[in-house]
This record gives structure tokens, sequence and C-alpha cells, in this order.
């Protein structure tokens, strides 16, 4: 363990756990990792962070693997903090900025996860690791597997985008097509687990995925000057990237590295195809009931049970935020249209944050002057099933009628 890491703790009911040990769930439910921030507070300050290489890592202090220790890592982390002066326009904001997690190792902030989940079970001796994933997480954790010489076994629906099924496969892990949804394959990997000995990585199953998801708090207050801003908008299916960065503020606040005490209001976003946290935060109950019939493009955030919901809905209601559930039906529009303003591959989860800014600047819940974080969860790319579209043909022997050809091009552009 790091030398500042004290302990974990039970999310549910706040029961100490040793850290130096592999630990899973307790009470069915995630466990905290936990900090000596006075001991943090004195070994490092910003302005030594500020001269590290530009990784996740550089906030070792405040992340779980020791420090003389070598991490798993393909260069993830400080991702572009990317002003978007066009896109706000359209919502008449003043101030918004995308944090564009495109550009991490595999297309999606899930390499900041699954890089420090796979570094600390290599630590503790793992050698097999198991993994139910929508879709980015299955495709993070055959990387970082691969890169960490482990074998990998990934369970997926068997409607997940292709690319997610391709890219597993081909950093070799052993990839299962399943029909049915995420919380199926999660039993799967629970029910296999003796039988194959591996070790169980679902989200928030094992207490460090969030410790490297936090790190996009930790970036985005580095970004910003340590000025948080008012509001952040987060796709959120199984809700590690929202706990996470919320840890991280506290962390922060905690550490005294903030210059107000200002956090920002946090919106988990789901499409109206699934949207459990939605509903127990309109009905203002802390723990979600399962989603039937789940559907969404955006299949990052096509997580009908989460075993975290009680975190993210505390979080969210803490911070003074909202849940916000946005049409299905717009998220192919809203994704062409940050892209097209900003040349931003936004993803469909991303795309439906974008329908959120729609609707919480038009009802005034975000007003104009306001500092706006929206996330860019993945790249567009790994898409091509929410992208398809049928492109105007040119015969190299015929002559050009280019009125003609222009009235073909797909309007809206
Ligand atoms: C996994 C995923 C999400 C949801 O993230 P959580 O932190 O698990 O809620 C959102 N967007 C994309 C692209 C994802 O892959």
């Amino acid at each position: 363990m790091s030398r500042y890491v004290t302990h974990l703790e039970g999310a549910i009911d706040g029961t100490v756990l040793p850290a130096d040990q592999l630990q899973t769930l307790h009470k069915d439910r995630p466990l905290w990792v936990r900090y000596d921030l006075d001991a943090i507070r004195r070994a490092v300050s910003p302005e030594q962070v500020a001269r590290r290489s530009p990784t996740m890592w550089r906030y070792r202090e405040l992340l779980p693997l020791d420090l003389e220790a070598e991490p798993v890592t393909l260069g993830e982390g400080m991702s572009p903090l990317l002003r978007c002066d066009r896109l706000a326009a359209e919502f008449g904001l003043r101030h918004l900025w995308i944090k564009d997690e495109s550009q991490l190792p595999t297309g999606s902030f899930k390499s900041r996860g699954l890089g420090m989940a796979i570094t600390m079970a290599r630590k503790f001796g793992v050698q097999r690791v198991a993994l139910p994933t929508a879709g980015n997480a299955g495709g993070a954790a055959a990387a970082y597997a691969a890169r960490a010489g482990m074998e990998a076994y990934v369970f997926m629906p068997d409607d997940t985008p292709i690319i997610n099924q391709l890219e597993c496969h081909a950093a070799g892990a052993k990839t299962f097509l399943v029909n049915g949804l995420i919380t199926d394959c999660g039993r799967l990997v629970r029910e296999g687990k003796e039988a194959m000995q591996w070790f169980d990585l679902s989200t928030l199953k094992e207490p460090y995925r969030i410790e490297g998801k936090k790190t996009m708090g930790l970036e985005l207050a580095e970004q910003m000057e340590w000025r948080l801003p008012d509001v952040v908008l987060y796709p959120t299916g199984g809700g590690t990237g929202l706990i996470g960065m919320w840890k991280a503020f506290a962390e922060l606040a905690a550490l005294g590295w903030l210059a107000s005490d200002q956090r920002p209001r946090m919106v988990a976003v789901q499409s109206d195809g699934c949207c459990p946290i939605v509903r127990a935060f309109d009905k203002g109950q802390r723990f979600a009931e399962p989603f039937p019939n789940a559907a969404t493009v955006a299949s990052g955030i096509r997580v009908p049970a989460a075993v975290g919901d009680f975190m993210i809905l505390d979080a969210v209601r803490e911070s003074g935020g909202v849940a916000a559930a946005v049409e299905e039906r717009g998220i192919r529009d809203w994704l062409r249209l940050a892209f097209s303003r900003e040349g931003i591959a936004v993803c469909p989860e991303a795309a439906a944050c974008v329908g959120a800014l729609e609707r919480l600047t038009r009802e005034g819940w975000i007003q104009p002057e306001e500092r706006v974080v929206l996330f860019n969860t993945g790249a567009a790319q790994k898409y091509p099933e929410a992208l398809e579209v049928t492109l105007p043909r040119l015969d190299k022997n015929a002559p050009v009628n280019w009125e003609r050809l222009l009235a073909k091009v797909h309007p809206g552009a």
C-alpha cells in the first residue's frame, strides 16, 4: 500500500477493513480507500505536482500504489480541458469546457479505472481477471491485462458496439458474447469464480477503480487552477466516475488545495432508455430499483442496476445537483451537434450530456454566467453503429452536377 493509505472503509456502514490484502465488497456493497491527508499535506504541494509528467500518476500521494512501485501504464491521464465557445453559444452559455477523455488509451476514460485496478491486482499477485462490460471497460481491461501479462476474461451483451467486441479479442482477452444485459454478464463472472479462480474486476466490486477515476476530478481542479466549476455533467452508468470525482473534491478540500470552498453541482445524466438513478433521484430514494428492458445506443450508460447506486445518489444530492434523463431519440443529433461545432469526437454517452445541457439551460437550472464542464468519456469512433449514415456517391465516369449533388448532402452541417 502507498504509505498514505490508512485503511479501506465499507461505504454502507463505515466498517474499517485492512488495505494490505485483496478486498472486494463489504456487505455486498463497495469500499472507500482512505488516506492520511494530513501526512499528504506535509509531503507534497500543488507546485510540486505541477512539475511532474502529465499522466494520472502525477497525483501519486493520493493514489493507492506504493510510491516506489511501477504502475501498469499506457500513459493514461491529463486529458485536455477544451473551451467550447461555439457549442456554448448554442445554449446561451459563456463558459463551457469539454474534458476530452476520448484521447486516453483505448479511447475512453475507462483506462484510468482499469489501469489502476489492474495495477493493484498485480501487486496482490492476481494472474487472472474477469469482468462484465457494457463495452469500454472490456477494451481497457483487455489492454491493461495484456500490458501486465495477465489473463483476462471479458463478458459482454451480444449487442455491444462492434469495436468493443473486436478490441477485446485483438488485445488477447478471452471474449464472450451473452444474450442478455451487463447484469447477466456480471452473474456469469460471479458464478464462474470458483471454477475459474479469477479475480472479479466488476465496477466497484474492488476498491481501486474509483481511485483511478478520481484522477479526472484531480486533473479538472488543477487545470482550472484549483477553482472548481459550477456544474459538472457526467454520463452515469455504474457511477464510478461521478463518485470518484466527488471523492477527489472532498480530498482536495481537506488538503486545503482548493482556491475556494465552492464545489460543482454534479449532474448524473442518463438516457430515458435506461435511467434507474434518475428514477430513484426523483422519488427521493437512496437505492435504485433495477431498470426493466434497458436500451440505449449510449452503451456505457446501459447499466440497469448499479452496486454503487447510493454512492451516486448521495454525491448528486450533497452537491446540490440533479439526476437527469434525456430522450434516447435525441442522442444522435446531440452527438453530431457537438462534434460538428467543436471537432471533438463526443461519444453517445457525452451526447446525452449535451442534451441535458440543452434542457438545464433552457429551464434556467444552469445560468448563462456559470462555468460548466461536460465530460466526453469516450471516442465517437468506437461507436460505428451510432454514427451510421449513407453518404452521397460520385460516379468517377460521369460529369458532376454540383447543384444536384450538394442538395443530397445530409442537411444541418
Ligand atoms: C463506462 C462509461 C460511462 C459510465 O461511466 P461510469 O463511471 O461507470 O458511470 C460513460 N461513458 C462511457 C463512454 C463509458 O464507457
